[in-house]
């Protein structure tokens, strides 16, 4: 437990910006900071951090709070621990109580995997650096690698003893249950411990806590896998995680470039040799999420790889997912028969610098060479790799560094540029039309029968304010009758969300923001089954970020009282407020097709901005007049449909 005035001392000393920059890379911008929000994946930045206010806030996901909530919601620590690595990163010193037996079976499941695997962390590096065996076989293999004593303690190695169930008498011992040592992978179902014989190489997140291991076996008899990993679970994701990204991401922001290599003996032989910019993805195929986890410190990657012909297509393989994230690429080829590891500690730290500098490929020649090479002379495999190489180009976003690129490929594929300008164009247009060609501004006020989706076309950019004013008033007025229908012989109550939903669903739109769509689908899903909607249900919702979202915008008296079913305050509420109320109220029938008309505008406006980009475009690289000619139809189309939308909103035509 720690005391009230400590707590208040952490949170007076903690800085938002300080805290949150150990986790992404923050750019100065006025009396803020901007970057990626780490809680959803993006490509411009729209997180926000204010040193002044203290506080993170989203404009595309809504994530927002202070530095504790920041270390809550990101690294998922419970606040008693959020508190204590705020403490520890200001020297600030707490006193706490030992946690008991107790009060460790009373903590949750996510929790007490990560005690588990604390527990059994200090338990290998303890075994390695202090036991007979573990100073015998454990660190004798790392000393045989040449890993030096500081570098073993940095990277926190360990080694788990010959013997099968040391490990498992010793966690029953000081009070572990089986359960969660099995959830968390240390032993197995026959409370075996699982690393048994194995050295010992832990996983941090990026907040520094263990998460999981790998554990290499010593002797090859014992077991046919040379590697263990610890298996999925509540606290360890295998493609959300980096081997080495907690050490390396100081590192990493400062030089603004990440080496990535393939095994963890790799990154600690780099490391050691002076490059500490260095994570590995543990011999699995790189994910989008680690890549955004890269992203966060740096843009510029460089990929190590062995010179063997597997080397080589692993280096080619996935590379489009880092393209497409907008990753600029780099790629070294080791000299044969050497991996990262072996070339590190082979060469002296000057050595090492001077070669990964001059053997650095751009990843475009790189390919190309590559490619070429094994096509040969064969013209349709040479067709094959252009096309490849198209297809590659077309998927970078930035427009310069894909001419940059576009001008490298020609020359080594000799090609015109500009007519590969022009194929690279094709295809970007192609691919963006696939989305929008079909979609007819006509489309989106449902005058077609045909009505397709809008919504993927505009991913990077949304109406926000207008979406947050829509769920506002369904969640203030969702089930206020703004008029009656006659149908056939029935008179139809016609409410707010009803309202909405009809014509959402009439125009195929679809909110952008996630949780504003999880939470329309919700009241979608509850008129279906109650014939009205409940949003205070929501208030209880099993994801976090939907409840507080419900908690926030029901947070008023009006709510409040409902809730504990105080009527009498309820009207008490309605006297003192009635007028306000019944204003608002009162005005729905004409306010609400505002502001779904102006959400129809925006969402226009911001289709129009896209065919203006798109016609831009296509006269940059030189487009067919055929495009262009569509293009412009489309944009006139969409400009007479917003005309007409405008005077309607009752504005004048711009
Ligand atoms: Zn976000």
């Amino acid at each position: 437990m720690i005391d009230e005035i400590t707590i208040q001392r952490i949170i007076d000393t903690s800085r938002i910006d300080e805290v949150v920059s150990e986790f992404v890379n923050l750019k100065k911008r006025g009396s803020n900071y901007i970057g990626l929000c780490p809680f959803h994946n993006e490509k411009s930045p729209s997180f926000s951090v204010s040193p002044v206010k203290g506080i993170y806030k989203c404009f595309g996901c809504g994530k927002a709070g202070n530095a504790v909530n920041f270390l809550m919601d990101h690294d998922h620590m419970l606040y008693p621990d959020a508190l204590r690595w705020l403490a520890k990163k200001y020297n600030i010193e707490i006193h706490e109580k030992e946690i008991s037996v107790e009060e460790i079976a009373k903590r949750d499941e996510r929790e007490s995997l990560f005690v588990a695997t604390t527990f059994a962390h200090e338990f290998f590096t303890n075994t390695i650096q202090k036991t007979e065996e573990g100073k015998a076989v454990g660190l004798a293999y790392f000393h045989e690698r040449n890993f030096r004593d500081d570098i073993i303690k940095k990277f926190e190695l360990g080694y788990s003893p010959d013997k099968a169930t040391t490990f498992y008498n010793h966690a029953i011992k000081s009070g572990y249950k089986p359960e969660f040592l099995l959830k968390a992978g240390l032993i197995n179902k026959g409370n075996f411990d699982s690393f048994s014989g194995r050295v010992i190489f832990p996983i941090h997140n990026l907040s520094g806590r263990v998460v999981g291991f790998t554990g290499r076996i010593l002797n090859k008899e014992k077991s046919p896998a040379k590697y263990y990993n610890s298996p999925e679970s509540e606290i360890f994701h295998k493609g959300k995680i980096l081997f080495g990204l907690y050490l390396a991401k100081k590192s990493i922001a400062e030089k603004d470039r990440c080496y990535l290599v393939e095994g963890n003996a790799d990154v600690v032989s780099m490391h050691q040799s002076g490059i500490e910019n260095c994570v590995a993805s543990s011999g699995t195929a790189l994910s989008v999420d680690q890549i955004a986890l890269i992203k966060r410190f740096t843009k510029n990657i460089t990929l190590l790889y062995d010179s063997d012909p597997a080397g080589i297509k692993a280096a080619i393989r996935g590379i489009d997912l880092l393209l497409e994230e907008g990753m600029h690429i780099k790629v070294v080829l080791l000299p044969e028969g050497e991996d990262p590891d072996s070339f590190a500690q082979s060469h002296s730290q000057a050595e090492l610098f001077e070669f990964l500098n001059k053997e650095e490929k751009d990843f475009f020649a790189f390919k190309t060479t590559v490619l070429l090479k094994d096509a040969g002379k064969d013209p349709v495999k040479r067709s094959e790799v252009l096309n490849d190489i198209v297809k590659s180009l077309a998927l970078i976003p930035d427009n310069i560094l894909r001419s940059l690129y576009i001008k490298d490929c020609s020359r080594l594929l000799k090609i015109e540029e500009q007519l590969l300008h022009s194929e690279v164009a094709k295809r970007i247009i192609g691919k963006r039309t696939e989305y929008s060609s079909n979609v007819r501004p006509s489309d989106i006020i449902g005058n077609s029968p045909e009505t397709p989706k809008i919504s993927s076309i505009i991913d990077d950019f949304y109406a926000e304010e207008q979406e947050f004013e829509i769920l506002r008033l369904i969640f203030l007025y969702g089930n206020r009758v703004i008029y009656k229908e006659k149908q056939e012989d029935d008179e139809i109550e016609q409410t707010v969300v009803k309202y909405v939903i009809q014509e959402l669903v009439n125009d195929e739109l679809e909110l952008k923001n996630l949780v504003n769509h999880r939470i329309f689908e919700i009241f979608c899903e509850q008129l279906k089954s109650y014939g009205y909607i409940e949003p205070k249900e929501l208030i209880y919702h099993t994801d976090d970020v939907i409840q507080e979202l419900a908690a926030d915008r029901l947070n008023t008296p009006y709510y409040r009282a409902q809730i504990k079913g105080q009527s009498d305050l309820l009207s008490k509420y309605y006297k003192r407020i009635g007028i306000l109320v019944k204003t608002e109220d009162a005005k729905l029938k004409d306010s609400l097709p505002r502001v779904i008309i102006r959400y129809k505008i925006k969402i226009l406006e911001l289709v129009n901005k896209d065919i203006i980009d798109k016609l831009s475009m296509a006269q940059e690289v030189n487009a067919s007049q055929e495009i262009i000619d569509d293009l412009l139809l489309q944009h006139n189309e969409n400009r007479k449909i917003l005309q007409e939308m405008y005077s309607i909103y009752g504005q004048v035509v711009r």
